[in-house]
């Protein structure tokens, strides 16, 4: 009974890396210009060698447009009608290559690797999707989401190893609409291939590698701009309590660009509220603390029965971790950092990495608890990066 058992979990742990290990190696398919309707497209061929329908051969000054007209798609080359289907593949010869696509309505970007072209569910819109290796995605959102936040590739690979956790963990999200992922802020935002060489390489050093938590789930890879000094517990912004969104001092972020704010509020603005709030603000002792509310020996989650994250709601404020004292007429909120302050503070993980830190070291110091392992890896033990 006890062997079958070992034999049994043996296999499904087999199963399960050689199906993580055929997901690894598929191309993805994200939906691009997800947000915007678009009924027409040009493209043209960058980089390399590219077919339509894998057997028409695109010349680099060719022109493909792709229209969507009385409920059909229209392939057109240089102005001759190709064909009328419901799906076209603009495919490329290999993982080098690279398009280029003008929307009627919206801006030029540029994508690696192939597209697909669809008609809308109402026949209306193209549905756009670019089916592309996974490091080139990866290296592509790296880019749009923190492309300009250092010139470090160390720092790009702390970014790769959380975006392709989150990838892996949504990679079915939009599979019912015939894609894996979208381009857009609900997803990660993907507007273009990247072409910061530092981008690149922290996708392709990382390759494989994601974070998972001690129960070998993926984590959920949060970040904010700046934590302030301190990181906040997940339970104390969301009420959910997450084994490795912990607090944690973070020396890192001191004097970094978004490390300090204030604001000023009318005094009377400010008592008032917590009033509506329920809070006898005429008590001399309850008036004092709203009005001296300090966080310097850490941070807090509520002020009276009011949670900081609601006050930072209300008062439009960068962040939670905020000390109050009286100032003429107004209440100065005196702040640190900007974000939620839960997970890797993105101006800590950048300063860790420009003092010489190793990628995994920030990880490990922003998610608790965690380990990084590689889905390339064959060998079920010891593919952990300690
Ligand atoms: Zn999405």
């Amino acid at each position: 009974m006890k062997k079958s058992f070992f034999l049994l979990s043996s296999a499904i742990a087999f199963i399960m890396l050689a199906y993580s290990n055929e997901i690894q190696s598929q191309n993805l398919r994200v939906r691009i210009f997800t947000t915007v309707n678009i009924t027409q497209v040009n493209l043209t061929a960058s980089f390399g060698t590219y077919f339509l329908e894998d057997t028409i051969k695109i010349k680099k000054q060719d022109k493909i447009t792709f229209s969507a007209e009385n409920g059909k798609l229209k392939a057109m080359i240089n102005d001759k009608v190709l064909c009328n289907k419901d799906s076209i593949r603009f495919t490329s010869e290999d993982i080098k290559c690279f398009f280029q696509i003008t929307p009627l309505n919206a801006k030029q970007r540029r994508y690696d690797n192939n597209l697909i072209v669809k008609l809308s569910k109402d026949k209306k819109n193209l549905l756009l999707i670019n089916d592309v290796t996974q490091d080139n995605y990866l290296a592509g959102v790296v880019q749009s989401e923190a492309g300009g936040a250092s010139d470090n590739v160390e720092f790009f690979k702390v970014q790769a190893i959380c975006c392709r956790s989150y990838m892996m963990r949504f990679i079915n999200k939009h599979i019912k609409e015939d894609y894996n992922l979208c381009d857009d802020v609900n997803c990660q935002v993907y507007l273009s291939r990247a072409n910061k060489p530092q981008c690149i390489e922290g996708a392709a050093a990382t390759n494989g590698e994601i974070i998972v938590d001690d129960n070998g789930k993926i984590i959920e890879t949060l970040f904010h701009s700046n934590s302030g000094g301190q990181t906040a517990n997940s339970e104390d912004v969301w009420g959910n309590k997450i084994s490795y969104l912990r607090s944690v001092v973070d020396s890192f972020s001191i004097g970094k660009p978004n490390y300090q704010w204030e604001k000023e509020i009318k005094e009377k603005d400010w008592l008032n509220y917590f009033k509506n709030k329920g809070v006898n603000i005429k008590d001399y002792n309850t008036k004092q603390e709203l009005l001296n509310f300090s966080q310097e020996e850490g941070r807090k989650a509520k002020l009276f029965d009011v949670p900081l994250t609601q006050i930072r709601k209300d008062f439009q404020l960068k962040s939670t971790f905020f000390d109050v004292i009286p100032w003429g007429s107004n209440v100065k909120l005196k702040g640190k950092g900007y974000g939620h302050g839960v997970g890797m503070s993105q101006e800590g993980a950048v300063n860790m990495c420009d003092e010489g830190y190793e990628y995994w070291e920030v990880i490990e110091h922003y998610y608790q608890g965690v380990k990084i392992i590689n889905l390339n890896d064959n060998k079920s033990e010891d593919n952990t990066k300690k």
